[in-house]
């Protein structure tokens, strides 16, 4: 069969699902320009698909452009047609960002970061999943029989994240049953977050190659271990050295450090409404699941909600520091979990927040009331944009609607088969 190559460029919207539109490879330099057309209401597309609600109707344009900076293109040598696409940022038909924009989002908010504290933020998304493609087993978290089982599928999927220019850094089987956990180095403000989303479909794409899923929903049953989205993250200055770091400091935080911590410790229950945006996200977040309850800083206890991660020996002490934020999960779109924490961070640095000290409260125990705290927090309305922040709560609001009525495991079902 002839074939000619395709090139799709995509966004990862309030669904966190990543969609766009394709054209043919040869028209390439053109769509770098011009993009492909786009409509407000497909933000309002919800995980499962329907539309439940929408405050644009069926009016409007918007073009998707891709960025050049995201190509991403992996042939698995298998006869299958290669993973090709960009990513790419939401206009107006004018070219000014268009309200919604979650990379734009994110974009604003590290600017800011930069503006109030001169410094760029490096980040890393750790990912856990199930693999559909081998079997649970007695003994199976860590053990090499469990990595063995999953055959090829490891293997392809570090070529294909390479390829994809990723850079893996390891690859495990995890504590839940058919559950793997990969991590990636650390990349810059919006590569870290391009990254992210690259990442989950390229497992994905591997995955279905192997006529398999990788699974990414929060938690498949409620009685199970949760996957979760880790987001380390540390400063660097213009100098590119790097600034979260001091030894004297509150838990080794310097002093912007510390303030941007105390920001997202602060605003924690409203961020969970951006990184953990599932109805199943709080199934995840329970006691006994190495998963955070409280909002909770600590020096490397990972049960914390933020951790502040360990100085392996060999390494220099200031770059290798980072602090992990544990409260995300892979419903959120990586632009709007990132962009939300930047700006509780920077909101932490405005205000010359102190970090909280004793225990730390529970952290919502549902979707609905952490929406409650984010349509409750006044900074959200200047992050978002009013117009953005009332478009993600009504998004939300209409997912969390369509699952009422359903028991925890109808919920669980519901995610696992979208994520
Ligand atoms: N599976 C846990 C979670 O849902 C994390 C386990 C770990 O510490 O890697 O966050
Ligand atoms: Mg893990």
């Amino acid at each position: 069969m002839k074939r000619e190559p395709l090139v799709m460029v995509c966004t990862c919207e309030m669904s966190g699902r990543v969609r766009g539109k394709g054209f043919p490879a040869a028209d390439l330099p053109a769509r770098l320009v011009k993009g492909v057309g786009w409509v407000p209401t497909n933000t309002m597309i919800s995980a499962f698909g329907p539309i439940f609600s929408t405050p644009f109707g069926t009016g409007g344009d918007l073009v998707l452009v891709p960025d050049p900076m995201t190509a991403v293109e992996v042939e698995f040598g298998d006869g299958s047609a290669a993973e090709r696409f960009f990513l790419g940022d939401l206009r107006e038909l004018d070219g000014t960002p268009w309200a919604c924009c979650p990379r734009d989002f994110l974009r604003r908010g590290l600017a800011a970061l930069k503006a109030e504290a001169g410094v760029e933020l490096v980040a890393a998304f750790e990912h856990e999943f199930v693999y559909t493609g081998v079997a649970d087993a007695p003994g199976s978290p860590y053990s090499l029989d469990a990595y063995r089982r999953q055959g090829v599928f490891g293997e392809a999927l570090m070529a294909a994240l390479r390829a994809a220019g990723v850079e893996p850094d390891s690859f495990m089987a995890e504590f839940g049953a058919r559950q793997f956990e990969v991590t990636v180095a650390p990349a810059t403000g919006l590569a870290a977050a391009d990254r992210a989303v690259v990442l989950r479909e390229i497992v994905r794409a591997t995955a279905h190659r192997l006529g398999e899923r990788a699974i990414f929903s929060p938690i498949l049953d409620p009685d199970g271990t949760g996957n979760g989205v880790h987001i380390h993250f540390s400063f660097r200055d213009g100098d590119g050295r790097p600034t979260l770091h001091d030894p004297a400091g509150p838990h080794g935080l310097s002093e912007p450090g510390a303030w941007f911590v105390a920001g997202i410790m602060h605003h924690l229950p409203a961020l969970c409404a951006v990184t953990a945006p599932s109805t199943v996200s709080y199934m995840r977040m329970r006691p006994n699941r190495w998963a955070p309850t409280h909002a909770t800083l600590a020096r490397q206890d990972r049960g914390a909600s933020l951790r502040v991660c360990p100085v392996m020996p060999g390494g220099e002490p200031a770059k290798q520091f980072n602090v992990e934020y544990r409260c995300a999960d892979a419903a959120a779109s990586p632009y709007l979990a990132l962009g939300a924490l930047v700006w509780a961070g920077v909101d932490g640095i405005r205000k010359r927040r102190a970090l909280p000290e004793g225990d730390g409260a529970p952290l919502p125990a549902s979707l609905a009331a952490a929406l409650d705290a984010l349509e409750a927090t006044p900074e959200a309305a200047e992050w978002f944009g009013a117009a953005h922040l009332s478009t993600y709560l009504m998004h939300k609001t209409g997912e969390l609607t369509s699952l009422s009525g359903l028991d925890e495991h109808a919920q669980c079902a519901r995610y696992a088969a979208t994520y």
